[in-house]
């Protein structure tokens, strides 16, 4: 079935606007059982709105097992691994923090929840052993 444009009023401001045949289509392409109600204007600062009001990703609240200090990470944490807060994230993967796994394999496992893009995985940890004198 071929679309048609169609001229809507907005809620908001009371303009007519066209919904565009493309539009529809792209609405039905996506499931949408109702035609717009805004204009493209409004819809757009609707959209700001939103976006500016925090409805941000999903944070989960979790005990730094490090500090003990509570945070909120972006990723839902693992019941078997130590979740850190972001500033003890940030010291262990830069080498500064030892966090002791509960279980004793060492496979170190990425860490795909990174809240920051990290790049590759850490070099693995050079085996020299110090010489004391
Ligand atoms: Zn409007
Ligand atoms: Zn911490």
């Amino acid at each position: 079935m071929a679309f048609q444009d169609q001229t809507l009023t907005c809620r908001d401001c009371g303009k007519g606007f066209v919904w565009t045949a493309s539009e529809q289509e792209f609405y039905q392409q996506k499931g949408f059982q109702n035609a717009p109600v805004r204009c493209p204007a409004d819809r757009a600062a609707k959209k700001a709105r939103m976006d500016g009001g925090g409805r941000q990703r999903e944070l989960h609240e979790i005990t730094c097992a490090n500090c003990g200090r509570k945070d909120s990470v972006p990723f839902q944490p693992r019941g078997d691994k130590p979740v850190l807060c972001g500033d003890c994230f940030r010291k262990q993967r830069d080498g500064e923090l030892k966090v002791e796994e509960k279980h004793d394999s060492v496979e170190e496992e990425e860490i795909k929840e990174s809240p920051e893009p990290s790049e590759e995985k850490a070099p693995e940890e050079k085996t020299e052993e110090s010489e004391e004198k």
